[in-house]
């Protein structure tokens, strides 16, 4: 393909300049991730990974230039989703799969999840919590074994005894192995600095904890507080020694508060989040990242008989419905927010729904796709590289057929999508 294109005029500018041949993106309206307005026929310049120009207009090809016609698109910084559990995925009667799956059987099912995400136009996830099979899958992808996006994972959620991610919740003793800080399960300070050493090992490259009890595990409370605030501050005091951030799942008030106040990055659905809460989120700088999706989608699912465990439903029809509300209140009240949909309880790939969900709630369509774009790559520390469309950055690079700040449905509709500087999907 590349001797095609190889001209004569080609040949000269290939013997004067360098080797790498540039794709030019044609963008109809460019949302860069930086800017409050759109721009309107903006030209970007890739070469090999890197966006290395950015013009006014639609710029004419030369040599071997290949040109990317996005004419008719809105064109936007690949999107971060910063809540997902990309080795599984929500079904009727699905908590019988751990009695099934080997590890084998979860990594080809997180191969087509990760495939489906980026191909939804999700560029990066931070996955928060599964098997370990998550930080084999992010390597896999780095090294072109498979496809998907740009995985930061925790490796395995740390939980306390009968917590939110002890695996072996509602197993019959005989099938129990002592749980302890390897699966994620831990009791005092010791435990927690040892279990965020063992992630490390691992190969993690963040930290989750459940600082409260959780909707969808075999548990009877939902908000109840699992952690001690001492607990939690050993978590972050470990992680910090390893360049973690720590996000912590929390639906309670109490637990989330703790979490808070030990110094976590992020608070996860915040479900009972009150105004003290907030308050203490603003003076720490904690992000919410809400999952309304999630919460919906667990409300929804419930009224489905046999859909859940007999212990799941009244914690999923009683928390569920709330997140949206308590979104709406945080964002009002100025809390930070990333976006981030908990993908896994809801279907891989229906991502951008959360968009919508939030533009409901109040937040304008500019501010809902920064929150997937610059600000995650804020708080992942890679906002150097990622997170907008700027010179010298990585070519992580989207494309919606209509304009989302006319109408933020269009977030379901990605046409295109570059990552790396690979074109994935469209054109
Ligand atoms: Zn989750």
């Amino acid at each position: 393909m590349r001797k095609q294109l190889l001209t004569l005029a080609g040949l000269c500018l290939l013997s004067t300049a360098s080797f790498a041949q540039r794709t030019l993106i044609h963008c109809g309206t460019l949302i860069d991730g930086i800017q409050n307005d759109a721009q309107s026929q903006v030209t970007l310049v890739i070469e090999g990974k890197k966006i290395t120009g950015i013009q006014k207009g639609f710029v004419a090809p030369t040599g071997t230039d290949k040109v990317i016609n996005l004419k008719n698109q809105t064109v936007m910084p690949g999107l971060t989703d910063m809540h997902v559990h990309i080795e599984q995925e929500t079904s009727k009667g699905g908590e019988s799969k751990r009695y099934q799956q080997n590890q084998a059987d979860i990594a080809f099912d997180a191969a087509k999840y990760a495939k489906t995400t980026l191909l939804s136009g999700f560029t990066t996830v931070r996955d928060l919590g599964g098997s370990g099979v998550n930080i084999a899958l992010r390597n896999a992808i780095n090294k072109g074994t498979t496809i998907g996006p740009r995985v930061f994972t925790s490796g395995r959620t740390i939980a306390t005894t009968g917590g939110h991610g002890d695996p072996s919740n509602a197993l019959a003793e005989k099938l129990t192995l002592d749980p302890q800080y390897m699966t994620g399960v831990v009791n005092g300070p010791d435990e927690c600095r040892q279990a965020v050493r063992q992630r490390y090992k691992e190969g993690a490259d963040c930290i989750k904890i459940t600082a409260t009890g959780g909707v969808l595990s075999i548990a009877k409370s939902g908000k109840a507080p699992q952690f001690t605030e001492e607990e939690i501050k050993a978590v972050v005091e470990t992680a910090k020694d390893y360049g973690f951030i720590v996000a912590a799942h929390a639906h309670g008030t109490e637990g989330m508060k703790r979490a808070i106040r030990a110094g976590v990055t992020t608070i996860e659905h915040g479900t009972y989040m009150d105004d003290e809460a907030m308050e203490l989120m603003k003076q720490h700088g904690t992000y919410f990242v809400p999952t309304i999706i999630a919460g919906k989608t667990v409300a929804d699912s419930a009224k489905i008989p046999g859909y859940y465990h007999p212990l799941v439903v009244p914690k999923a029809l009683e928390i569920g419905p709330l997140i949206q509300a308590t979104f709406a209140k945080a964002y009002k009240a100025g809390v930070k927010i990333a976006f981030g949909t908990d993908s896994g309880v809801s279907i891989h790939g229906y991502n951008a729904y959360e968009f919508q969900y939030m533009v409901e709630a109040g937040m304008p369509a500019m501010e809902a796709i920064k929150s997937a774009t610059i600000v995650p790559a804020t708080i992942m520390g890679t906002q150097k590289e990622l997170g907008s469309i700027e010179t010298g950055k990585i070519a992580d690079i989207i494309a919606t057929d209509g304009n989302p700040l006319q109408d933020i449905k269009v977030m379901r509709k990605v046409s295109f999508v570059m990552k790396d500087g690979v074109v994935y999907k469209g054109n």
